[in-house]
């Protein structure tokens, strides 16, 4: 069989700050972050399978993308559990996710895939991830890299 590869993108709105940076990237500011999530495998071949064609329905994929990373980081500000007012800030404005790392456009990715991972269905594997977190700018995870 072939082993193909499904892309579904996801669009969400969040802001983050980078704690120490030595650039415009350490004021707390907002991004239009654009999720690439591919994953591969053998499309569904069970002739009576509603799945039938199907490496993944792009819904389920949706669902667990949604439910795990969107609804959570959607609207929200990521800061560092450094950042001397993360709880302040949290306790002020609730939707803010104090991280135990640098909430760079990398180690965003790093945790989305580790979100990830352990959702997919067993015949699925999470080939890579894309999050742009500009037009121009854009951190790429790959299961071959890792
Ligand atoms: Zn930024």
């Amino acid at each position: 069989m072939t082993v193909i590869r499904v892309t579904k993108e996801f669009k969400f709105e969040m802001a983050h700050a980078l704690t120490n940076y030595d650039g415009k990237c350490k004021y707390i500011h907002g991004h239009s972050y654009v999720l690439n999530i591919t994953v591969a495998g053998q499309p569904n071949c069970q002739q009576n399978n509603p799945k039938l064609g199907m490496v993944i329905d792009f819904g389920d994929l949706k669902k667990i993308v949604n439910d795990n990373i969107i609804e959570r980081f959607d609207h929200s500000l990521v800061l560092s559990k450094i950042a001397k007012l993360a709880d302040n800030l949290k306790h002020e404005y609730q939707k803010v996710e104090i991280v135990d790392y640098q909430p760079t456009c990398e180690n965003l990715v790093i945790h989305f895939t580790e979100i990830l991972q352990p959702l997919l269905p067993q015949n699925i594997v999470l080939h890579h991830l894309r999050l742009n977190e500009t037009a121009t700018s854009y951190a790429e995870w790959f299961a071959n890299d890792n």
